[in-house]
């Protein structure tokens, strides 16, 4: 199986690749600043996204994980919220995921692939506790775009999976969090496995359990 990770150097993206590499798959690792074993891709520049097909050349790929993304608004107050800071978030945690998924659609179809989008539990519009403006609606927009993504995608058989990875220790999650970056790939691994056609536009927690919308 090949997987490609967008954010595989630290945190969540690293250890899905970390994980998937130890069981034998291959991983395209993807970061903003690439180290040795890893692809140059900003999610958040066109020019780099567009220019990822070509780079990889034919590669069918079986699993899209859109993991990269940015909580910029922690803890704003209500007089904070600057535009740029809604500008750059939204052209990481949406539109680059759409942007991904586009440039890679080739190769996933080349593979009848799947797709996961990393969102969040904030992205509910359920549970909306307020505060992290940006955050949230970056997150609920990529659900969104999972899920209508899941309609259009479902004829061609490729599945599309939007997740809460948890709360997990990472630079985002920070070291209060309730999980370890291994017990969210553990559950995010199994979940990606289960997605398919009849579970595709599926908003789960990494443990397995509905999320609500
Ligand atoms: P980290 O902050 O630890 O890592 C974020 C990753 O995203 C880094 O690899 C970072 O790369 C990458 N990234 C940021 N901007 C870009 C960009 N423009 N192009 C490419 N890569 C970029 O976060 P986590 O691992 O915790 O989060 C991973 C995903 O899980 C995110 O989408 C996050 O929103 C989501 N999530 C996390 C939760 C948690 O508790 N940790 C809870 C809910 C959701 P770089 O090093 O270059 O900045």
């Amino acid at each position: 199986m090949t997987i490609l990770i967008t954010g595989a150097n630290r945190g969540i993206g690293r250890a899905l690749t970390e994980a998937y590499r130890a069981a034998g798959e291959t991983v395209i690792a993807t970061a903003r600043t690439p180290a040795a074993g890893e692809i140059a891709l900003d999610v958040a520049d066109p020019a780099s996204v567009a220019s990822l097909p070509d780079r990889i050349g034919t590669t069918a790929i079986d699993l899209l994980v859109c993991n990269a993304g940015v909580y910029l608004d922690k803890g704003q107050g209500m007089d904070g919220y600057p535009a740029q800071m809604w500008a750059h978030t939204f052209a990481v945690n949406v539109t680059g995921v759409f942007l991904c998924i586009q440039a890679l659609l080739p190769a996933l179809r080349a593979a009848k692939g799947k797709i996961a989008i990393i969102s969040s539990q904030m992205a509910s519009q359920e549970k909306a506790p307020g505060g992290s403006y940006i955050y949230r609606a970056s997150k609920a927009a990529a659900l969104n775009l999972g899920r209508n993504l899941a309609q259009d995608l479902a004829p061609e058989g490729i599945a599309v999976g939007i997740y809460h990875p948890g709360w997990v220790r990472t630079d985002m999650g920070g070291g209060a969090a309730d999980i370890s970056t291994q017990e969210a790939v553990e559950g995010l691994m199994a979940r990606f496995a289960a997605l398919s056609p009849q579970t595709t536009g599926c908003f789960q927690t990494w443990d397995g359990r509905p999320h609500p919308f």
